[in-house]
């Protein structure tokens, strides 16, 4: 464990860990310390604040409360640059080899997707990728959910990606630019992880990141993408378009926040059925979607 260390930019709150006991100590973590944000905001915003934090994506809290994206932008930011600073120093650092291999794997990413936005019409931020050991990326909450990347809202300019793990970083650095590149409203998790994940699928089996059979081997976000598929498949079946059509079409509803394209397909109430439902706890189930879409 940890010394507590207090952060001298924040007088009264530290971005610390709070264990059972109340002590407060330097997150383990990289979801540790996002879970230390919240606790640390409850404590010091206004009511109606957090709120907006909780409900709200940073992109509409910086468009509709300039000031309070702000402030919590700085104390994120810096909090996270000082946690980066105390891990770099206190855990064993990742070889040198590995760093190497995945920054060679991230330039050819980011050139890939770079052109495929650009071809679509879509901005596109260049990555920044900060690659961290595997153990930083351990969920003690959620025990078993094997995660490789990761994106701190009010933290705008880099992700994080565990540089070691026995999963594809192909995958992972596609999936978490997607991410990157969200410049609208916030869908429901389910929707966003589904769609996110099944465009990365696509993108990195259109672009030979990996052969198919490494792809369809991994399994993260079966749930969320059933319902995805299911979509899709309304999408084929509805339209003229072929399944990676259908694939961009949903990718670009969620990347811009702009759902024209869906409404126009669906029906402005169907849809928004649908994008409530991903909000709802436990919604997002085939037999729920396919109702909402008037099936
Ligand atoms: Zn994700």
């Amino acid at each position: 464990m940890v010394a507590a260390s207090v952060a001298p930019w924040f007088s009264s709150y530290v971005a610390g860990a709070v264990t059972a006991t109340g002590e407060v100590r330097q997150p383990r973590n990289i979801y540790e310390l996002v879970y230390a944000f919240d606790h640390t905001f409850a404590g010091i915003l206004k009511a109606e604040e957090l709120k907006l934090v909780r409900t709200r994506s940073p992109e509409e809290i910086k468009e509709t409360h300039p000031q309070l994206y702000e402030r919590i932008s700085r104390d994120v930011v810096g909090w996270t640059d000082e946690w980066l600073q105390d891990v770099r120093k206190s855990i064993e650092t990742v070889s040198e080899k590995r760093l190497s291999i995945a920054q060679r794997t991230a330039e050819q990413v980011d050139g890939i997707l770079r052109n495929h936005f650009a071809g679509r019409g879509l901005p596109y931020r260049r990555m920044q990728v900060v690659f961290l050991p595997p153990r930083l990326f351990l969920d003690e909450r959620n025990r078993g959910k094997l995660t490789m990347g990761m994106f701190i809202p009010f933290y705008p300019d880099a992700f994080f990606v565990a540089v070691d793990w026995p999963a594809p970083m192909e995958l992972v650095l596609v999936h978490e630019s997607l991410h990157f590149n969200r410049t609208g409203v916030r869908l429901g998790r389910p929707l966003s992880e589904g769609i996110t994940e099944t465009a990365t699928r696509y993108l990195v089996l259109r672009y030979g990141l990996l052969p198919p059979r490494e792809v369809s081997r991994t399994t993260a976000y079966a749930s969320e993408r059933k319902g995805v598929d299911l979509i899709l498949e309304e999408i084929v079946k509805r339209t003229a378009r072929s399944r990676d059509e259908a694939t961009e079409l949903f990718l670009e509803a969620y990347l811009t926040g702009n759902q024209q394209g869906m409404n126009n397909i669906f029906g402005v109430e169907s849809w928004e059925r649908v994008i409530k439902l991903s909000l709802s706890k436990d919604g997002w189930q085939t037999h729920k979607i396919k109702q909402a879409l008037g099936n």
